[in-house]
């Protein structure tokens, strides 16, 4: 199997204080190089994780569409590439019920954040209306195909998906196997056919959605599953390691 790729989503959480926990993820990451490790701190931490990480790759929770200009309080890609960040998370329900992001949007900050040479990390997820009307699998797929940028070069290496069922966001109540497991596979066949067979199989399929030390194995062992998103259970060095511990 391919080496788990673990990213913590700190989301509106940590000043300065929580540096020691990056610190301590990182030298910890040292240690256990058969996972892929990764923090998205705040827009203010970029930087200062950044420093910190000798071996843990460092990213954004969301970007401007735009180079520059007059957009008061927001951040284009280049911005956070210059601040350290290597990725950028896009699309993550939380833009999209908070903000009102649509998929035209995400689609438009995905093509700078890829002219500014950051890779992508792009969510989707269906609510839980769509998941009881059995209608998951066509949202998910719908909203994949108008949320991705219209070109990606080398998509297995610069494009990440990660699927986050929204009713299982912060809510304790992580999807079933089956469940992440029919998802997984639905996007990898789109995938496949729209980067072609090894560009499409090369993308890598994070599960996002109350994510922990009990449950990471057994998400991470099924199938078309490269690993996780992790929220809360990201903001400790512990409890982020003890996932880590358990996939690795
Ligand atoms: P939780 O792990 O807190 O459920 O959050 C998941 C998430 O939204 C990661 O982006």
């Amino acid at each position: 199997a391919i080496r788990p790729f673990i990213v913590g989503n700190w989301k509106m959480h940590g000043t300065r204080a929580m540096l020691s926990e990056a610190r301590a993820i990182d030298r910890a990451a040292q240690r256990l190089m058969q996972v892929e490790i990764a923090l998205a701190p705040p827009y203010t931490l970029i930087h200062p994780v950044r420093r910190e990480a000798e071996q843990i790759g460092v990213g954004a929770q969301d970007c401007h569409p735009a180079d520059g200009g007059a957009h008061t309080g927001d951040i284009s890609a280049a911005m956070v590439a210059d601040a350290g960040a290597g990725f950028v998370i896009l699309g993550h329900s939380e833009r999209r019920q908070g903000h009102g992001e649509k998929d035209s949007l995400i689609c438009e900050k995905g093509t700078a954040a890829l002219a500014a040479g950051l890779k992508l990390i792009l969510c989707c997820g269906e609510p839980m209306e769509k998941r009881e009307s059995g209608k998951a699998v066509d949202f998910v797929l719908r909203q994949l195909k108008a949320s991705l940028p219209a070109t990606i070069e080398e998509a297995g290496e610069r494009l990440t998906i990660a699927y986050e069922p929204i009713w299982a966001i912060g809510s304790g109540r992580a999807a079933s196997i089956d469940e992440i497991v029919e998802m997984h596979t639905a996007i990898r066949a789109f995938l496949v056919k729209t980067f072609g067979e090894e560009e499409g199989a090369a993308v890598r399929i994070l599960y996002g959605g109350s994510v922990n030390a009990e449950n990471a194995a057994e998400i991470i062992a099924g199938d078309e599953v490269g690993g996780a998103l992790v929220g809360g259970a990201s903001l400790s060095a512990e409890s982020f390691m003890n996932i880590v511990l358990a996939v690795q």
